[in-house]
């Protein structure tokens, strides 16, 4: 039978139900407290104590809870450790309350749907997606997606097959996603091979449905159709919508109104960058420490305001790969670029911009506290400053985007009206509203701060009248008003206080006048909280009405943000615009890579390199060199300097003309996904067949060392016929760089491969790393002298050495790909120790030898020790030139 629980936890296990895989915080007085499971996983996440709760008969519970004031401190911790939380208010005045006080769910914060500010970047979106797909008849999947970012509205879809799909998700990069209950298992393989993986939340297959999405979008909507958005012939992808409409709506009780549009999310205007080009190019995040701050993001972001900051991610995850479209950004930049007075005005101006997109969804949904909305007031006051300069700028472009920004005079002189310059945050304090925006306002906030002036100077004439100069009045919370002495002086307490309360060192009182006071600054106090909550919600509920054309002015003020960080980081590094034409060749001179370039030590300047390619006789560029020479950064730079003139900015290069690129593919370096049990080899096979099958002549294909995973004559193989499939199939631009010095005969076979090698230059007994890429191949590593550079002992340099020279000289044919080192030359460790016997004899006649051996060490002072070093090492270095 089951033990009969108390009557509030009756109460919370009938919440609890509704909200099984969420932890539910539940408010309890001054405490939200979790029991059982719930309390288990708070008291870790948050690391707070786990206690107990006496539950009647039914026992004792673990319990843990925190001040209801902290919930802004841990609950951000909760859903950052990938919890899904339930906030479960009192929905009514405990002390008006019969019996238990009446409670609910209010909102439900999950890793996608979070509307904190701690749990927002500022420059990053946070998105949930909804996956949901259907078999087509030739077995194939197709996938409705569809995202939101409940803080920003911004909501998309879109329907995508198979072979996309995994790509899509890894540039949304989402923190949670929803799929259907019944296609988790179909779905999880390709969920956990995405490089971050998002929360995953499943939802009854309902919600799935074409009428229940329809219907639950136009009501969201308050439309007659999904005409207006384009969508409605995608079912997959309104599917998706409705779903996720669906299931914000559930998580939040406030509602939803700051997702006020539906658009397509178009993925055939973009260039769609895989998992390993973001990743090898070191877009959005870097392959090193994330503090390093080595990626693209990083140096173009000059952005002003936190839309901008966000925009501008996406922008460059994203590439243009549509001519007009990139011309028009390039322009734009070109206008910011050459008005630097202008360009400084814009900057200015767009640092005092608040971020619009999410105060007005803090609006919207009945968030935003009074200093939220002066701050959408005061960024709204510079749209006219913005417009000014855009008309100055000489750009048809940059002069259409003002003249769509809207000012919104109207809302803005209204909240200009009403509220304080600086209006507390918090409502019912008598610092929101200007005096003369209400008078019966005006009259209790008149009569609150006349009562507390009595009160002070009420305070004065009673110290005089007792001579108690300690006297004090105070205020708390249970007590109200009250006059305290310290116990010292109850003697010269005069008759008329009443006694109200006893402490340690003092005694409270009350008199009449003071309660009579008190009575009036209370009642006052309580007026101003109802009278200003009324006038506040009236004036938040109007601008809400604003909230799709404050939401427009946001994103065209994040793409002006956007613009003119370009054109600040152009003229900061000495970018210049490309020339993009349909065609299919590249020439850049003297490119360089942007973010090597500004992370060189102090001292050492970078090598520009130019690039030119073409389908007639420079499709593949075979790049020889040593290690550490610069290979890979010349790769990147080149597809760097694509990527950034297809996103709109300008290049790091003399001059740029390049035909506009489809795909940019890489295969760079050995990257092991052990996690994934995938061996190095098989991943690099992987990359290089997504290569081989999706690059067409306009793509740009880096390879960096492929075939290095497998055995030398099974990698020169595999290398030398992907080269040959791109030469006579794909005809894609094509850089490789390999240790394969075999796969320089390449050029003598096939007229569009070209050998290139990074310079080095020999000096005596060391090289210097020109980084300038050459025409022509190399035969030599240098990895020996890489391995001397890295700190290797110095015995393992020398016998390397050794063995390199009989190997160069011994094996059967040179660098022909048949070569086969012959390792029976190399001598064992016994015969060295006799060469290297040989070797000391043959340093007997060294002429500063046998200075240094006549030396008499007893006999010399310190400082003729020094002068004798300092003679000796001149003489060292003659001898070496
Ligand atoms: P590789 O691929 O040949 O091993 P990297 O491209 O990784 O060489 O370059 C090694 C280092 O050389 C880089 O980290 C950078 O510091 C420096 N470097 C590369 N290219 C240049 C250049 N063009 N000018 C100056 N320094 C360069």
């Amino acid at each position: 039978m089951k033990k009969k629980e108390t009557p509030l936890m009756r109460q919370y296990n009938q919440i609890k139900e509704k909200y099984q895989d969420t932890i539910l915080l539940f408010r309890l007085g001054d405490f939200y407290e979790t029991f059982q499971d719930d309390a288990v996983i708070t008291a870790k996440a948050c690391g707070i104590t786990l206690t107990k709760r006496n539950n009647g008969a039914a026992g004792d519970l673990p319990l843990a809870g925190f001040p209801h004031h902290q919930l802004d401190t841990y609950l951000p911790r909760l859903v950052k450790a990938g919890h899904r939380v339930a906030v479960c208010e009192q929905l009514e005045d405990p002390k008006l309350a019969k019996g238990i006080v009446k409670r609910g769910v209010t909102e439900v914060v999950t890793p996608g749907v979070a509307l904190y500010d701690k749990l927002l970047e500022a420059k990053s979106n946070t998105y949930v997606a909804t996956l949901f797909f259907k078999q087509e008849k030739n077995g194939s999947k197709r996938f409705g997606i569809a995202l939101a970012d409940a803080s920003t509205g911004e909501f998309y879809c879109t329907e995508v097959g198979q072979n996309t799909i995994k790509e899509l998700l890894e540039s949304i990069a989402p923190a949670e996603l929803i799929v259907p209950k019944p296609q988790k298992k179909e779905l999880i393989e390709l969920i956990s091979s995405l490089s971050s993986e998002p929360a995953l939340t499943t939802l009854e297959d309902w919600i799935f449905e074409t009428d229940f999405a329809h219907d639950i979008l136009l009501k969201h909507f308050e439309t007659q159709s999904l005409k207006g958005f384009g969508v409605e012939n995608m079912e997959l992808a309104v599917i998706a919508a409705g779903a996720t409409i669906s299931y914000i709506k559930d998580t939040q009780q406030s509602g939803i109104s700051q997702i006020k549009n539906l658009s397509i999310y178009n993925t055939s205007e973009f260039m769609m960058l895989d998992y390993s080009t973001r990743k090898n190019l070191e877009i959005t995040f870097s392959n090193n420490d994330p503090k390093h701050g080595g990626t693209l993001v990083s140096i173009l972001d000059k952005t002003c305001t936190p839309m901008g900051g966000r925009l501008l991610k996406k922008w460059i995850s994203s590439p243009l790969n549509s001519l007009q479209p990139i011309q028009k950004r390039l322009d734009a930049v070109e206008a910011l670029y050459l008005h630097n007075d202008q360009r400084e005005f814009l900057r200015l101006h767009l640092n005092s911009i608040s971020d619009l997109e999410r105060l007005v969804t803090k609006v919207a949904t009945g968030r935003a506290n009074p200093r939220d909305v002066t701050n959408i007031k005061n960024s709204l006051e510079k749209i006219p400053l913005l417009k000014e300069v855009l008309n100055n700028v000489d750009s048809i472009a940059l002069a259409s985007v003002a003249s769509q920004l809207d000012e919104l005079e109207d809302i803005c002189a209204d909240i200009d009206k009403a509220l304080l310059e600086e209006p507390s945050v918090h409502l019912g304090t008598g610092n929101v509203f200007k005096p003369g925006y209400n008078s019966e306002l005006d009259s209790y906030t008149e009569a609150k701060f006349s009562g507390k002036n009595w009160i002070s100077e009420y305070q004065e004439q009673e110290r005089n009248n007792t001579g108690i100069n300690s006297l004090k009045i105070g205020f708390n919370n249970v007590f109200g008003y009250y006059i305290d002495v310290t116990r010292v002086h109850s003697n010269k307490v005069p008759e008329n206080y009443q006694r109200k309360q006893t402490l340690t060192n003092s005694e409270r009182y009350m008199t009449a006048e003071l309660k009579d006071i008190e009575e009036k600054i209370l009642n006052a106090e309580e007026k101003i909280g109802v009278i200003e909550t009324s006038l506040f919600a009236e004036l938040r509920a109007n601008l809400a009405l604003h909230t799709e054309t404050i939401q427009k002015d946001a994103q065209l003020i994040a793409s002006i943000d956007c613009l003119q960080s370009y054109a600040q980081v152009s003229v900061e590094n000495n970018y210049i615009k490309p020339k993009i034409h349909e065609g299919t060749e590249l020439k850049i001179v003297k490119g360089r890579h942007p973010v090597v370039e500004k992370l060189l030590p102090i001292g050492e300047a970078f090598t520009p390199n130019s690039t030119t390619m073409n389908s007639e006789d420079e499709l593949i560029h075979i790049i020889t060199g040593p290690n550490m020479s610069g290979k890979s950064s010349y790769l990147r730079q080149t597809a760097l300097i694509v990527l950034m003139g297809q996103i709109g900015c300008f290049v790091p290069a003399e001059s740029a003309e390049y035909g506009l690129v489809d795909r940019i593919f890489t295969r760079v370096g050995a990257q092991d996904n052990i996690t994934a049990g995938e061996s190095t080899f098989l991943v690099e096979m992987q990359e290089a067949a997504n290569i081989m099958n999706n690059a067409t002549d306009h793509s740009l294909i880096l390879l960096d060392e492929v075939g290095r995973g497998t055995a030398t004559f099974d990698g020169i193989s595999i290398a030398w016929s992907i080269a040959e499939y791109i030469n006579n199939r794909l005809c894609a631009k094509t850089l490789f760089a390999t240790h394969y010095h075999e796969l320089n005969d390449l050029a003598e076979r096939y007229s569009k491969i070209v050998n290139y090698s990074v310079e080095v230059i020999e000096a005596g007994h060391t090289v210097i790393f020109s980084h300038n890429v050459v025409k022509g191949a190399t035969d030599h590593s240098f990895g020996i002298f890489v391995a001397k550079m890295a700190g290797m002992p110095y015995d393992v340099i020398s016998r390397a050495e050794e063995i390199l020279e009989i190997l160069e000289n011994g094996t059967n044919g040179g660098s022909g790909a048949k070569a086969k080192p012959d390792m029976s030359k190399v001598k064992s460790k016994k015969q060295r120790h006799e060469t290297d016997q040989l070797a000391i004899f043959e340093f007997r006649d060294d002429e500063l030898r046998d200075r240094l051996a006549e030396i008499k060490i007893e006999n010399i002072t310190p400082i003729q020790a020094l002068q004798l070093l300092a003679d000796l090492h001149i003489e060292a270095k003659k001898e070496k030139k």
